[in-house]
Parts: structure tokens; C-alpha cells; sequence
């Protein structure tokens, strides 16, 4: 068995000067080539979560691998897409600058960007729908726009394991549908991806697995097994419904 592409032992989180650790203890393996939601009521711990794996944070564990080595080690592998709300859009850059961005590891940081990596660039935009607003700056387009010139940084860094942040919060219809057909083909592609989703209505419809938190792991695997009343009750602390699809 090759070794999983997310490996986290007992993972803690505590923010300085907080009463409660934002995360306890949290064992977790990610199943290759599945498509994963990260669920959980606001303040569960979901976007912290992301930060810890990917060292963002300061946190304890036992052990945070991504195939079978520290993550640390293997940037080059990972992707991590952040909660909208924590990126500066002010930022004056524009969608293609973005979008090149994700190009980086492979150019090299200190290398001039080329004309080819340019028109890569542009391809990823034109994946996402956003080829006609490569010049425009991040801060004149609307959120969905937004996120798809993350989503395109993100394809351009071709990882094997995607982490992503509320990928779909507050997005429009057209931005849903480019995401979640995008999501499904880097699945067929055999890609790992970990998305924190607030929509527990959509789970079942577009996940895989779940895993569920509030500060402490609740339950993790298939949606179906994960999204029990019971389990819901306990994370969100009052009975909730989830479609399973
Ligand atoms: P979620 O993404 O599930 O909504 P977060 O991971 O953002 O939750 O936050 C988990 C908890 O940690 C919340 O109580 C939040 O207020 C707290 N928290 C998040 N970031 C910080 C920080 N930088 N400093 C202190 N507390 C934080
Ligand atoms: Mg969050």
C-alpha cells in the first residue's frame, strides 16, 4: 500500500491566548484519489485545520505527512487555496498575474516569467471561465470571479493533493458549476482533494467523504456514514438534517 496522501496524529491547535485549543487531538488519513468535504458549524476548527497541516500555524503532533513525508518537505505536492475572506483583494495585481502565480514553483521564484509561462497561464483562466478578465485587477471582480482565478492558481501549481477553503461560499450558480466540474475532473485525474464546505444540504451530491469536526475529530469517511443524525446533533449541538444524497 503506498502511503496515504494526508497522514495527520493527534493534531492540537491552541491560539495564543485563547481559552480552548481550537482543535484537540486530531487523528485523520486522507483516502487517495477521493473527493473530501471538511464540515463542521462555524468556529469547528475547519480553515485552522488547513493552516495546521499546511505549517501556517503553530501546532502540535504526532505526526503531519503527505505521502508518506513531512509536509514540509513536500510543498511541491500540495496546493492550498484559502478562505476568501482572509486574502488581501486590494492587492494590485490582476487575475493573469494570479493565475501565474501558481507557476511559481516550477519557474523558480527568482527566474524571470516568459511569454510561454504567460500563455499558461491563460489557460488555466480560460479553464475556470476567466480568460476574458486576464487583465483585470483581483479587486474589480465579483467574489465568484474571484475564486476562480484562485481555483486557477491552484490548477497551475498541478499538485497531487488540493486543499481548499470554502471554495464554494457565496459563489453564483455559473461559479458553482465551473468549480464542481473542475473538482470532479481533477478526481478523475487521481487527485486527492480536501474541500471545507459549509452546504450541508450539497454534501452527499458532490462528496465522497466527509470528515467532521467541532474542535475535536467527530466522525470521518463516506458522507453517508459520516452524515448521521446522530453525529449532526453532536457537531452542530442541535438536531440537524443533511442530505446524503
Ligand atoms: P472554521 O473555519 O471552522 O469556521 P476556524 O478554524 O476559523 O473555524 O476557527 C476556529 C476557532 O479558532 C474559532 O473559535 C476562531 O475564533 C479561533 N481562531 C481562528 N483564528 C484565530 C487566531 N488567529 N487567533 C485566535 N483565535 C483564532
Ligand atoms: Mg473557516
Amino acid at each position: 500500500m503506498p502511503p496515504p496522501p494526508l497522514d495527520v496524529k493527534n493534531l492540537s491547535v491552541h491560539y495564543h491566548l485563547q481559552d480552548e485549543p481550537a482543535l484537540s487531538a486530531i487523528d485523520y488519513r486522507a483516502e487517495a484519489g477521493k473527493l473530501t468535504a471538511i464540515i463542521g458549524p462555524n468556529g469547528a476548527g475547519k480553515s485552522t485545520f488547513l493552516k495546521a497541516v499546511m505549517g501556517l500555524i503553530p501546532s502540535t503532533s504526532e505526526k503531519i505527512e503527505a505521502f508518506g513525508k513531512p509536509v514540509a518537505t513536500q510543498k511541491d505536492k500540495i496546493a492550498y487555496m484559502p478562505q476568501r475572506s482572509s486574502v488581501d483583494w486590494d492587492f494590485p495585481v490582476s487575475a493573469l498575474d494570479v493565475a501565474t502565480m501558481g507557476l511559481y514553483g516550477k519557474i523558480g521564484l527568482l527566474r524571470p516569467v516568459r511569454k510561454k509561462h504567460k500563455d499558461e497561464a491563460r489557460g488555466y483562466l480560460d479553464q475556470v471561465g476567466m480568460a476574458d478578465y486576464a487583465d483585470r485587477q483581483i479587486g474589480q471582480l465579483s467574489g465568484g470571479q474571484q475564486q476562480r482565478v484562485f481555483l486557477a492558481r491552484t490548477l497551475a501549481q498541478n499538485p497531487s493533493l488540493y486543499f481548499m477553503d470554502e471554495p464554494l461560499a457565496g459563489v453564483d450558480i455559473a461559479t458553482e458549476k465551473i468549480i464542481i466540474s473542475i473538482l470532479e475532473q481533477l478526481k478523475k485525474d487521481g487527485k486527492t482533494i480536501l474541500v471545507v464546505h459549509h452546504d450541508l444540504q450539497s454534501v452527499g451530491s458532490f462528496f465522497d467523504n466527509a470528515l467532521l469536526l467541532n474542535k475535536v475529530k467527530i466522525s470521518e469517511g463516506p458522507v453517508k456514514k459520516v452524515l448521521t443524525p446522530s453525529n449532526l446533533s453532536i457537531a452542530y449541538k442541535s438536531p440537524v438534517i443533511a442530505n446524503v444524497g
